[in-house]
Order: C-alpha cells, then structure tokens, then sequence
C-alpha cells in the first residue's frame, strides 16, 4: 500500500533515492540487518552483530556523509544544522533508508527529547549552542527525570538546584537513567524554588554529566546486562546559561519533552515488528511448531497486530500530509506496541517451550535472542509511560473524560513521564 503524498513529496522521494543510490558505502547494508534495529522502542540492540557493525569504519564513512548532507536530524532547524524536513519528508525520508537497508544516524535522547525542548524553549545563544553539539554527536545525553520515589509523579521531583551566582548547583538522586555509561551531558528536572506550588519551581538543566560532584552506579537488569543506574548529585554545576526556559519553568520544557511526537516514523515503526515476527515464524517452523493451532493461533494473532500498525501509521501520515498535527494520540501507539510486544515476548518463549529457560554456557549472564525479548519487551510498558499513564492521557486529553484521582490522589497532577529505550 503506497499513499499518494503528491508531486513534490514525489520529487523529494526521487532526489533522496538518487543521493543514496551515489553515496551508501559499498557493503555498508551488509554489516548487520540494520531494518531490525527499533529506535525508540529498545527492540534490536541485542541483534547479532549490530555492535561490532556500530564501530565499523563503513558506519564512520555512511555517519561522515549524512553528516555533511545534513541528514543527521534532518528535521531540525536549516539554521542550526538540520534541514528543517517536515514530518511527511521525514517519514519518506526514513521509508526511503528502510527500503535501501542502510540505517539513520539516531542521536537517542539527545534527538528527540532535548533537542526538541531546547528548540521549543531555548534562547538563540542555547539553540546555537547546544544544538549543533548533539548532531555533531559532540554530547550525548542521558534522561535524569525519575527518582526513587517519583517515577510517573514526575512533579514531585526533590532534586536541589540552587542557585549560585552565576551557576546553578544540583544535589539529589535519579534512578534508571538508561545510558548513563555512555553520556557526557544528562538533562535533569529539579526543585529551584521548595516553596513553590508543585508544578511550579522547577527547572530544566542541562548539566556536564561525568564532571565532579556526579556518581552514577549500574543497576544489574534481569537481562544480565546493566543499561542503566543511579545516579548520585552532590554540588553538580552548571552555568545558568544549560537551564531551558529560565528558572521555575521547568515543567513547562518537561512537557514538551514528555509529548515530543512528529509522526516522522509513522509509516515504518511496524518494519521491524514485522521483521522480528517472521524471524519468530521460521524459528517455530525450525522446531516443528507450526502444525500446532494454538502456535498458529498466536502467530495469526501477532501478524494481524502488526498490520493494524501499519494501518495506523498510513493514517497518520495522511493525517499529516494534509496539515494535522500529532497529537496525545500519540498515547495510542506507544500503548499499543509496548502492549503487543510484550506479548510476542510471551509468545515467543512458548513456541520455544522448555528451551526458552535454558541459559547458552559463556562468562557473563548470556541469553538468546528470544529470552532477551521476552526480558526486554516487558520494559517497553513502563518506560516512556506506563500502560497506565498512557491510558490516562488517552481518557482525559482525547477523550476528554474526567481526570483520575489515581493510586497517590495527588491534587492538580499531571502524571507522565517519557523515556526512551533503555
Ligand atoms: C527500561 C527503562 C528505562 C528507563 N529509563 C529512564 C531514564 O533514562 N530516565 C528516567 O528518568 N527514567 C527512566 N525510567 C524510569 C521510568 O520512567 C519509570 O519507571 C516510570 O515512569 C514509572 O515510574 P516508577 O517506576 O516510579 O513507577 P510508579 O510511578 O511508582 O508507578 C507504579 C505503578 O503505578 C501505576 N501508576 C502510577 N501513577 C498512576 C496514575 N496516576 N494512574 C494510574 N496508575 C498509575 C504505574 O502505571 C505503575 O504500574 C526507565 C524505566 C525503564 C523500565
């Protein structure tokens, strides 16, 4: 099912097709199945040969050149190195890589959730700062919203920051902060002002992440693997300049952190679903599993499940092709594939029975492909909101049914939290 985007979409498609024809580096798309990688949704990471593919001088080479054609966040402002692609461009635009098996350079977090706020609420001085630094891959954030007892509370935040001169110095503890290891910057929401009404008195900083006054600590997953910690603040500064939005307006950035939505992958967030259904498929055809009916049954079920993406990103596309804007329906994607992948995990590991709960020997804590679905999928329904959460934004934003008191009956809450893949 193509849809018809117009002639100048049309003309965007060939021109990109043309660029990418002359300059995807000969056996660059051999690497590894660069179409299995799931950006935002944690699903792909753990594929067979992604990480040596991910340092490979052919990645360095294709990373060079998108760099140059400004293909890194395309979608960002011409002005501080994007190319200010609109959401449909984008989304051919990420068809058109899918269809030619090479991968985007995705900039985590960093892309979708600071950029967009700075972009949003930053000054002119910030935006031409902080901007360039993350499409260069010069900084790498990590998210430090949640902490041990305020997790979909997010306006209940008790991390300091107090305001020195011309600094501002953070003290305080946030927990499972994915990709800590690898960051050099965290945004981190903080009270300024304790004296202030909940929702107001917090602000929205971006701090050097490895510098003094910073611990941080890995937090062993069921996985075996560690990707993310605590992280510990005790005086950590920055100048005033890395708060967004000016002090006291935190929540206000925080939100369009939290509801950053553009649709740019509407149309093939289902890829890589499907690709891992059908690795599913042959792996229960393997182990002589396709004859039994419950087996089919749940396979039939998974298919129908990814189709009903893929319908649904086709609608938001043409949704936005003629002028809409996404929306909290957001909510109603990120339900439903977190929802539907933990339950192909689930699936998954009864194709493969008594199998699935024996370990591969090895140093470590090693697991096969399908026991780290089945570990990994059941993340996918706390991070970036839990199940819950969405289905509140869903009955009050969309719905616009009465709020929920919820399980804290916390007066004038706005209760959500968004994180990316671990
Ligand atoms: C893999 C992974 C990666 C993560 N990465 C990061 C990160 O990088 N940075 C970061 O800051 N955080 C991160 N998080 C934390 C994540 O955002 C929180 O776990 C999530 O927001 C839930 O908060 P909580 O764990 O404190 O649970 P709680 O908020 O205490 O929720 C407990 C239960 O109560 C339900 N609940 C809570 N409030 C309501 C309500 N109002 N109505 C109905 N039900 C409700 C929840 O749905 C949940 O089932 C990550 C989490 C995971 C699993």
């Amino acid at each position: 099912m193509d849809l018809d985007l117009g002639p100048e979409i049309g003309r965007f498609r060939t021109e990109l097709r043309d660029w990418l024809a002359a300059n995807i580096p000969e056996g660059l798309s051999d690497l590894t199945d660069w179409n299995a990688v799931m950006p935002g949704t944690g699903g792909g990471y753990d594929l067979p040969g992604l990480a040596e593919a991910l340092v490979h001088p052919l990645h360095a080479e294709w990373e060079r050149r998108l760099l140059d054609a400004r293909l890194v966040c395309p979608h960002w402002p011409a002005e501080f190195g994007g190319q200010g692609l609109d959401p449909v461009r984008l989304a051919v635009l990420n068809e058109e890589f899918h269809r030619a098996g090479v991968p985007t350079i995705w900039r985590g977090m960093s892309e979708s959730l600071v950029g967009p706020s700075v972009i949003m609420h930053g000054t002119m001085e910030q935006k031409a700062y902080f901007l360039p630094r993350i499409i260069s891959g010069e900084d790498y954030y990590c998210q430090g919203f949640s902490e041990p007892s305020h997790g979909s509370d997010l306006a209940a935040v008790e991390t300091q920051g107090e305001v020195v001169g011309a600094e501002i110095l953070v003290t305080g503890q946030k927990v499972w902060t994915s990709r800590a290891a690898r960051a050099n910057m965290i945004f981190v929401l903080c009270r300024t002002d304790p004296a202030a009404e909940k929702h107001a008195g917090l602000s929205y900083v971006l701090l050097p992440f490895k510098e003094k006054g910073i611990t941080y600590r890995p937090i062993k997953q069921m996985s075996g693997s560690a990707e993310f910690c605590e992280v510990f603040f005790d005086g950590a500064q920055a100048p005033l300049f890395n708060v967004i939005g000016g002090l006291g307006d935190g929540w206000r950035v925080a939100m369009t952190t939290l509801g950053h939505e553009r649709g740019g992958r509407a149309t093939v967030a289902h890829l890589p679903f499907e690709h891992e259904f059908w690795n599913l498929v042959e792996t229960a055809r393997t182990r002589g599993r396709t004859g039994d009916p419950l087996v089919r049954q749940q396979l039939a079920w998974a298919y129908a499940h990814i189709q009903l993406m893929r319908f649904n990103g086709a609608r938001t596309l043409a949704q936005l092709a003629e002028g809409g804007q996404p929306g909290p329906e957001a909510s109603t994607a990120k339900l439903f594939w977190s929802e539907f992948h933990k339950q192909l995990g689930l699936i998954a590991v009864s194709v493969l029975g008594a199998e699935a709960m024996v370990r591969p020997t090895g140093s470590g804590y090693p697991t096969t492909l399908w026991q780290n679905t089945f570990f990994s999928s059941t993340a996918g329904t706390i991070y970036g909101g839990t199940s819950e959460i969405q289905r509140n934004i869903m009955s009050e934003r969309v719905l616009g049914l009465p709020k929920s008191p919820g399980p804290r009956e916390t007066a004038g809450r706005v209760s959500t939290v968004t994180n990316e893949e671990p």
